[in-house]
Parts: C-alpha cells; sequence; structure tokens
C-alpha cells in the first residue's frame, strides 16, 4: 500500500488554491493509486476562509485524502511537504506598480524558503504559480541553498496547454492530437511561445504543424499574440482571473515531473537554466523539457530559427531586469 504523500499549497484560500486542493484530492495530480495528505496555508486575513476549504475538503469524502492541515503559520504548512505548490501572493491591482508587488513577493518568497528548507522533507519538489513565477523561484531557490536547484521550478505549463489548444481550433482537430509545442522563458507577455518544433497526430502519421499550417503569419503572429493574449481575455470574460486552467496546469506539471513525459513528448517548465540554447545560466527559465523517474531535463539540439532566438532573448532580458530589481530589495 503506498504511504501518503504530503503536498503543501500556499495561498489555499485563494480562487486558485479553491480549484487546485479538489483536484490533488481526487488524484488528478499523483494518480489515483496515490493517497495524499493536504498541508493548507494562507495569510492570517484569509483564516477563516482557509477553514471553510478544510470543512468542504472534509465534506467531499475524497477516498484519497488522508489527512488536512489548513494553517497560517508558515513552519507548521512546511513541516515534511514532499511537494510545495506556492499559489499565495500579493497580486497586482490596476494603479499598483510591478514595483510594488515585485518587492512585497520577494520578500515573501525569502522567508518561505527559509522555511521550506527546515521543515520539508528531503528532495521536496517546488513549484512557484504566483507572479512574477520565474523570479519568486529564482530568490526561493537562492534563500534555500540546501534544496537541490533542479527541484525548484515555476508554472508555465498553462501558456503550453493553451499554445496546444490554439493549434488544434486552427486545425480543427483534438488538443490531444497536438504535440511538441514550447513556451520559452518567462511566464509575462515577454514569453516566446513556438510552435516551429510541434507536430500532429493524423491518420497518415506524425506531420509537423509547420507544414499543416502553411502560413507563416499566423504562426508568427496570431498563434504567439493568441497565446500572450488568452489570460486577459479570460479576465474580460470572467471578470476574474482564470483559475480553474491555472490549477490543472499546476496538476499536469507536477503529473508530469513526478511520473513522466510520453514517450517522443515534451512539455514547458521553468527550471534553472545551466546555459542551453544560450540562454544566460542564473535565471529561471522556461524550456522544451521531458522528465523520467522524477527528474526533468531540457530538450537539446533543436534547431532555433531565427524569430525564435530574438523572442528567446528578449525574454531572458526581461528577466535580468527583474532578477536585478528583486535583488535590489534584498539589499
Ligand atoms: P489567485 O489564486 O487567482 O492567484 C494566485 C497567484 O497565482 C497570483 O500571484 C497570480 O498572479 C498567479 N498566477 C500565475 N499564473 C496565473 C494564471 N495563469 N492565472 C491566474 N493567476 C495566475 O489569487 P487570489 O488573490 O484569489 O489568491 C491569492 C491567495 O494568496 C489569497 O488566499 C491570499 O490570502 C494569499 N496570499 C498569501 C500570501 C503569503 O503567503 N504570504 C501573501 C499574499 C496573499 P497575477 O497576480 O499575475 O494574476
Amino acid at each position: 500500500k503506498k504511504q501518503p504523500v504530503k503536498i503543501m499549497v500556499t495561498g489555499a484560500a485563494g480562487q486558485i488554491g479553491y480549484a487546485l486542493v479538489p483536484m490533488i484530492a481526487r488524484g488528478v495530480m499523483l494518480g489515483s493509486d496515490q493517497p495524499v495528505i493536504l498541508h493548507l496555508l494562507d495569510i492570517p486575513p484569509a483564516a477563516e476562509a482557509l477553514n471553510g476549504v478544510k470543512m468542504e475538503l472534509i465534506d467531499a469524502a475524497f477516498p484519497l485524502l488522508k489527512g488536512v492541515v489548513a494553517t497560517t503559520n508558515v513552519e507548521e504548512a512546511c513541516g515534511g511537504v514532499n511537494i510545495a505548490i506556492m499559489v499565495g501572493g500579493f497580486r497586482r491591482k490596476e494603479g499598483t506598480e510591478r514595483k510594488d508587488v515585485m518587492s512585497k513577493n520577494v520578500s515573501i518568497y525569502k522567508a518561505q524558503a527559509s522555511a521550506l528548507e527546515q521543515y520539508a522533507a528531503a528532495n521536496c519538489k517546488v513549484l512557484v504559480v504566483a507572479n512574477p513565477a520565474n523570479t519568486n523561484a529564482l530568490i526561493l531557490k537562492e534563500f534555500a541553498p540546501s534544496i537541490p536547484a533542479k527541484n525548484i521550478t515555476c508554472l508555465t505549463r498553462l501558456d503550453h496547454n493553451r499554445a496546444l489548444g490554439g493549434i488544434a481550433q486552427r486545425l480543427n482537430i483534438h488538443v490531444s492530437d497536438v504535440k511538441n509545442v514550447i513556451i520559452w522563458g518567462n511566464h509575462s507577455s515577454t514569453q516566446y511561445p513556438d510552435a516551429s518544433h510541434a507536430t500532429v497526430i493524423t491518420q497518415a502519421g506524425e506531420k509537423s504543424v509547420k507544414e499543416l499550417i502553411a502560413d507563416d503569419k499566423w504562426l508568427h503572429d496570431e498563434f504567439i499574440s493568441f497565446v500572450q493574449q488568452r489570460g486577459a481575455a479570460i479576465i474580460k470574460a470572467r471578470k476574474l482571473s482564470s483559475a480553474l486552467s491555472a490549477a490543472s496546469a499546476a496538476c499536469d506539471h507536477i503529473h508530469d515531473w513526478v511520473l513522466g513525459t510520453p514517450k517522443g513528448t515534451w512539455t514547458s517548465m521553468g527550471v534553472y537554466s545551466d546555459g542551453s540554447y544560450g540562454v544566460p545560466p542564473g535565471l529561471i527559465y522556461s524550456f522544451p523539457v521531458t522528465c523520467n523517474k522524477g527528474e526533468w531535463s531540457i530538450v537539446q539540439g533543436l534547431r532555433i530559427d531565427e524569430p525564435s532566438r530574438a523572442g528567446m532573448d528578449a525574454t531572458a532580458k526581461e528577466l535580468i531586469e527583474e532578477k536585478t530589481l528583486a535583488y535590489s530589495f534584498l539589499d
């Protein structure tokens, strides 16, 4: 019988948290035979709402859910966790500057890094969702030096899934027949969605998306803006930011990391750059990765065309600027 895996979700009373925790408790993240214990963290103003989430989890009587800890104490939340999903953070509201949000979140991620380092299980895997996701993850990495760098990642899977969906819509096929898009770089508007290596499974075998969509303008303009603008389109429609799709993508990210990517298929993850594809080392940057036995590796040897190169460099430049800004708050 499998031992329960302890999963922490921070910002668990927020809207992504509310969509995410039942998915985890149903086995979407780690499989339908893997029991889980949830550690839910939020800040004191959200404590009552957090307790409400705990009550609902109990009422849902999930067979796989072996325990729920709901707390506003970071140390308690981090205790013994095998997986940490970091969703908590201050949001950028109209009229607030990016700088203000960054300064608050950098100190949160610094503090949470120390708690994870001291109290989480050895080899804990970390996924940062809260924005600026790449830079929050980098700060977390810097202030938790005993957690291996390869265990700290950020979410770009939602962008990856949106890219698959955009291509499926354009070709009028099912999303599961499209694979190997890439999200390069920052989880922000400078990200570079790349379909130049993507393929489609057809009755006549695997075909490249480039071949099927000969319209270069669509691939270089409309596809990229579709992926980059999708978040804004959802806010306009829902008057709230995306939550169920973000939660689902977080499950996909951990699922594939722990259980492996299907043969011949890669996904996109924000990971610590080792200099692959000329991306500066020392950034958390989204790359195409395959996963096997709980470890990701960057897909090597892809040919990079000129538009991709320019896009990849621009998003790296933004990440360097974010890093410098983040550090200026820590001095
Ligand atoms: P959400 O649950 O909607 O979002 C949480 C975070 O995820 C935000 O930083 C958001 O960034 C980010 N995010 C990343 N990708 C996406 C995406 N594709 N779509 C939407 N969001 C995305 O926010 P709520 O305000 O509902 O909940 C936040 C929770 O965090 C609250 O419960 C709050 O109490 C808690 N919190 C915890 C703190 C802490 O741990 N110290 C500090 C502050 C708040 P973006 O802003 O860019 O949308």
